[in-house]
C-alpha cells in the first residue's frame, strides 16, 4: 500500500544559530532556489494578529528575549504546514523544507520528529557575541522589531540560545552537523551551505527528479 504523502516525513535542512548569526538571510535566499522551502518561525510569528490570542503570547515572551512555550509553538508549526499543502504552496514529497528558528530547544526537537527528516543542520557559528549584538543593534534600526531595540533583551537572547538552542546540536548528533563559519560575507556562507548541500543524498535525489 502505498502511503499518503502527507505521512511522510518532510525532508529538511535545520538552519542554527544564535541572534544575528545570519539564519534569516540564509534562509530567504535558498528560498529562491527551486524546490526548497523557507519556513522561519520567527516571521510566521511576526505575521500573527496581535489581537489573537496566540499573537498576544508571542509578544508577551519575544519581547522578553523568551522562547514561546513548546506546544503552541509546535501547534503554530503543524497548522501553517497544513495550510501551505493544502494551498500547493509547499510540496511535502518534493520540496527541502529549510527550518530557521524551529526546533529551538530538545523538546521541540522531540516534537517535530515525527514530522521531518532532518538530513543536515548547519550550525552557523559566530562565537564573538559583541559581533552579534552589533548585527541585532544594525537591525532594530532597519526593522521594527522590539527584541533588537533593548541591549537587555538581545544579551538575553543570545543566554537562551546558548542554555537551550546550543544543545539541539547534540540532539542530531555528529553525523548531520556542518559548522559554518557564520562572520565570513553572506555570500561566503551561502557558498559553504550550497557546497555541503550538493553532496547531500536527499537533495541529490529531489534534483534529479525535478530537472
Ligand atoms: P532571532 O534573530 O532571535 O533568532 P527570531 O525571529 O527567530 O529571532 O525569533 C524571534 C522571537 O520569536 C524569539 O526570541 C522567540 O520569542 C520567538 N520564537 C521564534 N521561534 C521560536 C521557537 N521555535 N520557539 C519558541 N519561540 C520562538
Amino acid at each position: 500500500m502505498t502511503e499518503r504523502r502527507e505521512f511522510l516525513k518532510k525532508p529538511a535542512i535545520l538552519i542554527l544559530g544564535a541572534p544575528g548569526a545570519g539564519k534569516g538571510t540564509q534562509g530567504a535566499v535558498l528560498a529562491q532556489i527551486p524546490r526548497f522551502y523557507h519556513y522561519s518561525s520567527g516571521d510566521i510569528f511576526r505575521q500573527l494578529d496581535t489581537r489573537t490570542e496566540l499573537g498576544r503570547k508571542f509578544v508577551e515572551y519575544s519581547k522578553r528575549g523568551e522562547l514561546v512555550p513548546d506546544e503552541l509553538t509546535i501547534q503554530l508549526w503543524v497548522s501553517h504546514m497544513e495550510d501551505l499543502v493544502t494551498s500547493h504552496r509547499y510540496k511535502p514529497d518534493i520540496d527541502i523544507l529549510v527550518l530557521d528558528g524551529i526546533p529551538r530547544n530538545q523538546d521541540q526537537a522531540r516534537m517535530l520528529e515525527k514530522h521531518v527528516e532532518i538530513h543536515q543542520v548547519f550550525h552557523l557559528s559566530c562565537p564573538d557575541r559583541d559581533e552579534l549584538a552589533r548585527r541585532l543593534r544594525k537591525r532594530a534600526l532597519k526593522e521594527q522589531r522590539l527584541d533588537d531595540a533593548s541591549e537587555v533583551v538581545v544579551q538575553h537572547r543570545i543566554k537562551t540560545y546558548e542554555e537551550e538552542t546550543k544543545p539541539i546540536l547534540d540532539f542530531y548528533g555528529e553525523s548531520v552537523r556542518c559548522d559554518v563559519d557564520a562572520t565570513q560575507s553572506p555570500a561566503k556562507v551561502l557558498y559553504d551551505i550550497l557546497a555541503r548541500l550538493q553532496t547531500l543524498e536527499a537533495y541529490q535525489k529531489i534534483a534529479s527528479q525535478t530537472i
